[in-house]
C-alpha cells in the first residue's frame, strides 16, 4: 500500500474551507453544535461524501454516517470525529479527523482501490459539550453509556432542548443511534497536549484514555479575628486547604504518569482580616491505570485527616465524578504503529488525557486513535495550530491503519463476528 497517498494540500485547503463556517476574526471557529452554522458544515460535509459516490445516512442522535461500500457483506470500518467546535475553539479539533477520514476516502475512490469491509466517515454530534452538556454524548448514546431519551432532553442556555435543535436544522435521522454495528473505529485528533512537540515525534498511537475522577472537599476551622487571636489559638481552613494543595502535588508525583491537581478553590470569608473560617476545594486526579489511581485516591484521603487534625479543622470529602479508564484495540493500536513505521514516521505510544468519542466507541467496537502535534499543546483555543505537513501525516496513518485492519478483516474471513 505504499504507493497509495493522500493529498496534503487538498486536505489543507478542506480545513481552511470548513474553518470559514464560524470563523471568527482572531482564526479560530465558533460553531456550536447543532446551530445553523453545523447545519452548514453539515451539509457541506455531505455533499463532498455524495460527489464521492457515498451513501449518506443519519442516526436519531444527529450522527452522519457517509459510506462506500467494500466486497463484503460486514459491519463497516468506520473512522471520523466531530465538526463542531467550543465557543472560542480552533480549525483542527475534531475537524480534522473527519476531514482526513473523507480525504483518504477520496484517496482510495480515486486509485479505484476496492475494501473488503464498507468504510464509513463519520460525524458525531455535540463532541464538545458546550451547547449542550454532557460532552460526547452522541458517541456516549451509540455505545449505550448515555441514555438517549435524557441526551435529547438536554436544554441549552435558552431552554431549547437538544431534540429541537436536531429537528430545527433537519439532521434528526431515522436509523437509531446505537443500532449499526462497526467492525473497528479510527479517529484521528490533534494530541491537544505538549508530548509529541516537545518530543519532536510525527504520530502518537494512543493506548487508550487515562481514568479521571473529581472530588469535591470542604475543609472547616473557625473565623478570628487576624490581629486578635494568637497563632496557637487559630484553626486557620487555608492553611490547612495549603498543605492539601502540596499533598495532592505530592500524589500525583508520587504515581507516575499520574496528574494530581486543584484547579478550584474558594475562600472564605476571603477577607484580609479574617483568618479563614471555611474552604471549599475540587481534586482532578487522573492515571492510565485504575488501580493506580485506586493508590492516588487512598494517598488523598489518607492526607487529609493527617492535614487537619494538627491544626484543629474538619473535612468533608466526596468524589463527584468518575471516567474509567480506557484501553484501546490491540489488534487496531497495533495497526496505527505499523502505519506510522510503514510511512516512515517517528511515533510514540500516548495516553490520552483528553476524553474523546473514540473512547465511548471502544465499548461497542474495537478502536484506536492517532495524535498528531499541536502548536505549543494549545488547544480549545482560537490560537490552536498544527502544520499541513502535520495533518497530512495524520491523514496518511489514518489511510493505512484503516487499510492494515481491512487486510486482517479480510484474512479473517470476513464473518463479521468481532463487531459487537
Ligand atoms: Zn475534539
Amino acid at each position: 500500500m505504499r504507493n497509495l497517498a493522500i493529498d496534503a494540500e487538498r486536505l489543507w485547503g478542506e480545513i481552511m474551507e470548513t474553518a470559514a463556517i464560524g470563523g471568527t476574526p482572531k482564526g479560530g471557529v465558533c460553531r456550536l453544535t447543532l446551530t445553523d452554522l453545523d447545519r452548514q458544515v453539515r451539509d457541506w460535509f455531505k455533499a463532498r461524501a455524495e460527489e464521492l459516490g457515498c451513501r449518506v445516512t443519519v442516526d436519531d442522535m444527529g450522527a452522519m454516517f457517509a459510506r462506500r461500500e467494500g466486497t463484503a457483506n460486514v459491519p463497516p470500518i468506520a473512522f471520523g470525529s466531530h465538526l463542531d467546535t467550543q465557543p472560542t475553539g480552533g480549525k483542527f479539533d475534531g475537524v480534522l479527523g473527519v476531514l482526513a477520514a473523507l480525504e483518504t476516502l477520496r484517496t482510495l475512490v480515486e486509485a479505484g482501490y476496492e475494501t473488503y469491509a464498507p468504510i464509513e466517515v463519520v460525524n458525531w454530534t455535540n463532541e464538545e459539550g458546550s451547547r449542550f452538556a454532557p460532552a460526547m454524548v452522541s458517541s456516549g448514546v451509540f455505545a449505550k453509556v448515555i441514555e438517549k431519551d435524557w441526551a435529547q432532553s438536554r436544554q441549552d442556555r435558552d431552554g431549547m432542548t437538544f431534540a429541537a435543535a436536531l429537528d430545527a436544522i433537519g439532521y434528526r435521522g431515522k436509523e437509531r443511534c446505537g443500532e449499526h454495528p462497526l467492525s473497528a473505529f479510527f479517529e484521528l485528533h490533534i494530541e491537544q497536549g505538549p508530548i509529541l512537540e516537545a518530543e519532536g515525534k510525527d504520530i502518537g498511537v494512543v493506548t487508550g484514555v487515562q481514568a479521571m475522577r473529581w472530588y469535591e472537599v470542604t475543609i472547616a476551622g473557625q473565623d478570628a479575628h487576624t490581629g486578635a487571636t494568637p497563632m496557637h489559638l487559630r484553626k486557620n481552613a487555608l492553611l490547612g486547604a495549603a498543605r492539601m494543595v502540596d499533598a495532592v502535588d505530592a500524589v500525583g508525583r508520587m504515581h507516575p504518569p499520574g496528574v494530581a491537581t486543584v484547579g478550584r478553590i474558594e475562600n472564605r470569608p476571603n477577607s484580609p482580616n479574617v483568618v479563614p473560617g471555611e474552604v471549599f476545594f475540587m481534586i482532578d486526579l487522573r492515571h492510565p491505570d485504575g488501580a493506580a489511581l485506586d493508590e492516588m485516591e487512598k494517598g488523598v484521603r489518607a492526607a487529609l485527616p493527617e492535614v487537619c487534625a494538627p491544626l484543629g479543622l474538619t473535612f468533608t470529602e466526596q468524589r463527584i465524578w468518575e471516567q474509567p479508564a480506557v484501553r484501546f484495540n490491540a489488534d487496531c493500536v497495533a495497526a496505527v504503529r505499523r502505519a506510522a513505521e510503514l510511512s516512515g514516521y517517528s511515533a510514540r505510544d500516548v495516553v490520552s488525557g483528553a476524553g474523546h468519542d473514540a473512547a465511548y466507541i471502544s465499548r461497542v467496537a474495537p478502536s484506536a486513535m492517532i495524535f498528531i502535534p499541536c502548536l505549543g499543546g494549545i488547544s480549545h483555543n482560537e490560537a490552536e495550530f498544527s502544520s499541513k505537513e502535520q495533518c497530512a501525516k495524520g491523514a496518511q496513518v489514518l489511510l493505512q491503519a484503516v487499510l492494515d485492519c481491512d487486510r486482517q478483516l479480510a484474512e479473517r474471513g470476513g464473518s463479521g463476528k468481532d463487531a459487537r
